[in-house]
Parts: C-alpha cells; structure tokens; sequence
C-alpha cells in the first residue's frame, strides 16, 4: 500500500501535544487499524510531569495597513508558537518584534517552535518576511491569535496485536509535530503501516503493542496510567524520521547488546541500503524515557537521517518533497525484517552425537544444489548445543534465519533437536 497520500493527507494538519489537531491526525492514522485513542485529563500527574491544558487554535495572522495579510495560520500552521496564548491588538513593528522568530540562516524557512510550560504568544516567519517588516518601522499591524489554553485532555492512540504469549514487543512512536514531513509524521506513518502488515500474520510468538503519543508527556503518562505494563514487555522500538532517502541509523537499548539490537542488526546487515550503528545516548526522543533508570526497557531506535542532523530539521523546508515513497517503503520492510527475525529466532539443542546422517532425514543437501542451504545445515546442526541461537548462527555463516528456521522446524519434527 502506498503511504504517501496518508503523508499528504496529514501533513497541512496543525498538530501539537493536545488539541483538536492530535485528534484528528489520530483518527485519521487509526482509518483500517485496530488503533484506539485514550484521553488523559490535563493536570493528572504523571510521575515528575503533568498532563499539560489543552491547546486549540482556529486561526491567526498578521495584516498590514494596505489591508494585506502577510502572515497567515491557514497557509501553513507553522506560523504560529506552538501553545501560542490568544491576543489580539494593533501594533508597530517594534512591539511586535519580541514576538516574530525567524531564521537568518535559513532566510526561506519557517521555524517550528514551541513555548508547551512558558505563557508567550509568538509568530515564526520567513527571514525574508521578517526583513521586509524591518524595512518598514513605522508600520501598523493587526494581529490575532485566535487560540484558547484550558482544562481538557491529551489524547494518544495504542493498538494491541495479541500473540501466543503477552510478552510485548512495543512500537513507539510521535505525531505532535505540526506541519512538517519528516519528523514526525513519516515516523506514525510508518509504525501503523508496520503494525498493519504484523496483525496480517497468521502467527505471532510475542503480543504487539503500537503506541501514537505526544513527545514526552504523552510516553510517560500512558506508562503511569498502565501500572504493571512495563512488566510485559520483552523490548522494543521507538520510530523516529524513517521518510528521507539517507542511510538508516540506528541507536542501540541501553543494554547495548540485547536480542532487541541484534536482530535489527541482522536485518541491517542483510538489507541493501547503507546503515550507521550508534550506541545508546539520552539525546533523543522517547527512548529516553523507556531506558531510562526508573524502566530500563530495552528499546532502540531506528531513523533514517536522525533529527537534527538534517538541514530541513524543525523548519517547514521539512515538507513532502524530502520524503520519498520509496524510503518509507524501505523503512517499513527494515523493521518488519527485524520483527520477523525476533519471531523466528529461537535456541536449539541436538539430540544425537558426531555427525548427522543427514540423507536418513531426508535433509542432504549438496553444496551444488544449494550452496546456502549446504552451509546453513552444517552450522545449524554443528552450532545447535543450546547455547547458540539461530540469530547466533546466521551471523556466523551468513545465512537467512528463515532457511535455518526452515531447517530447525524439520528438525525438529524429526526429533534430530530439542527447542531450549
Ligand atoms: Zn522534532
């Protein structure tokens, strides 16, 4: 299925932490999944934070004295300080040039900026709009923030994928982003599209769990609001930046060396697309949050280009034209590669001493046949002693795990293994 009219869809959506933007886009992003969306009330407390107001805008813009609007929130919803308070007034340049963000060295891009805890209004504008109103200091200006702050509630959206255990693997992932392409939309398009394809599978060993949440608060209010989840689960992943064309990165769990990271690792390994490996940092998103002392979860990441590293980051340059249908594509098969490795791998142990008389078991295979299932078969049965795993196995000989998974199965049906 193609994801890029979902982005498209998507992307014009003013979204922030609450508000009628986040409902919308996750009522949207549930359309033909099982994703259902919960509300936290605004002021619950949730460990060391608070589940903020709710923030809804309608409208803002500026307009000059010939009548112009030369800043308008319906064009692009980036125009506005994210949990902007409401004000209207007529004023000079000079009182309104605390409020106006721009950047200089971007002069074509509109910055994204939030003021979530701090009470402020503000517009964020092109550094070329911004020195044109310089060139006029004796200017007037109408402006009008039509938003509202109040009591209300932050919604997020999960999904739970039942397996044969209630070991949870956990898909994390933001859309509070406004506007913008990259970070963090192609992110929430990706994870539903990856737990749409896992919830087709006739199996699954683990039960999967598909969080959409506000950055920050929405993670840690949703962990506060489930007492005993963290328990169930197994490992995960938080999705970030996944619909630029560069190369993967991927950040390793706290733990380093889990099979959350090897399994990514594998699918990294026997992808065509380059890839860096990056250990574990705080500097991030909400697998900060997941690793951090109080839960010690393992879950990594895997981005494409990570923020901040791109030019286009958290400025409305990150718009549809640096997404490719085809790097969401290529994001949405890595992490089901991973997935798949996760369910497949398991440790074996074998049964019989010395060689196996392989063509008694109707399991011979000679190195001209099938070069990969020749060498698969030896290292299976030579590596098998309950100690290696079959991920084990297929990095040491280079072979699919599905065709040693294949190999494990007759095996094991045989009664040539024991699973351990
Ligand atoms: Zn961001």
């Amino acid at each position: 299925m193609k994801l890029m009219p979902l982005m498209e869809k998507l992307l014009p959506i003013c979204r922030s932490i609450t508000g009628d933007g986040l409902k919308k886009s996750l009522g949207i992003l549930s359309e033909g999944t099982g994703l259902k969306t919960i509300e936290y009330p605004s002021g619950q407390e949730c460990f060391e934070w608070t589940v903020p107001e709710e923030w809804n805008i309608r409208d803002a813009y500026i307009i000059d004295s010939r009548g112009n609007k030369i800043v308008d929130f319906q064009k692009c919803g980036l125009h506005v300080v994210n949990y902007s308070m409401p004000f209207k007034g007529k004023l000079s340049f000079q009182e309104l040039k605390p409020h106006l963000y721009s950047l200089p060295e971007k002069p074509n891009a509109i910055p994204y900026r939030t003021s979530y805890y701090n009470r402020v209004w503000g517009f964020c504008i092109s550094h070329e709009q911004y020195l044109k109103m310089e060139e006029n200091p004796a200017e007037k200006y109408d402006v009008c923030i039509d938003s509202d702050i109040k009591n209300g509630a932050m919604p997020i959206a999960e999904w739970l994928i039942p397996g044969e255990t209630d070991q949870e693997i956990l898909l994390s992932t933001n859309v509070c982003h406004p506007c913008m392409a990259n970070d963090n939309l192609s992110n929430a398009v990706v994870a539903t599209a990856v737990a749409k394809e896992i919830a087709k599978w006739p199996k699954r060993k683990y039960s999967y769990r598909l969080l959409v949440l506000p950055a920050t608060v929405g993670c840690i209010a949703y962990i506060h609001n489930n007492p005993g989840w963290v328990e169930k689960i197994y490992g995960g992943y938080v999705l970030s930046c996944l619909g630029d064309p560069g190369n993967f990165t991927y950040k390793k769990t706290y733990q380093g060396n889990h099979e959350i990271d090897k399994v990514m690792l594998s699918a990294l390994k026997t992808g065509d697309a380059g890839y860096e490996i990056r250990e574990f940092s705080p500097i991030g998103g909400d697998e900060s949050q997941y690793n951090s002392p109080g839960f010690r979860l393992p879950i990594g990441s895997l981005m494409r280009t990570p923020f901040m590293e791109y030019p286009e980051y958290h400025t409305s340059l990150d718009n549809l034209d640096l997404v490719t249908e085809e790097a969401l594509q290529g994001s949405v098969k890595t992490y089901l590669r991973a997935i798949r490795n996760l369910e497949l791998n398991a440790t074996y142990k074998v049964t019989f001493k010395g060689d196996p008389k392989l063509n008694k078991y109707n399991l011979y295979v000679g190195p001209h046949e099938d070069y990969n299932r020749f060498v698969g078969t030896n290292y299976f049965f030579s590596m098998s002693d309950g100690q290696n795993s079959l991920l084990d196995i297929s990095e040491k000989c280079n072979v699919d795990i599905e065709i040693l998974n294949d190999l494990a199965e007759k095996a094991l049906q045989n009664g040539m293994v024991t699973r351990t």
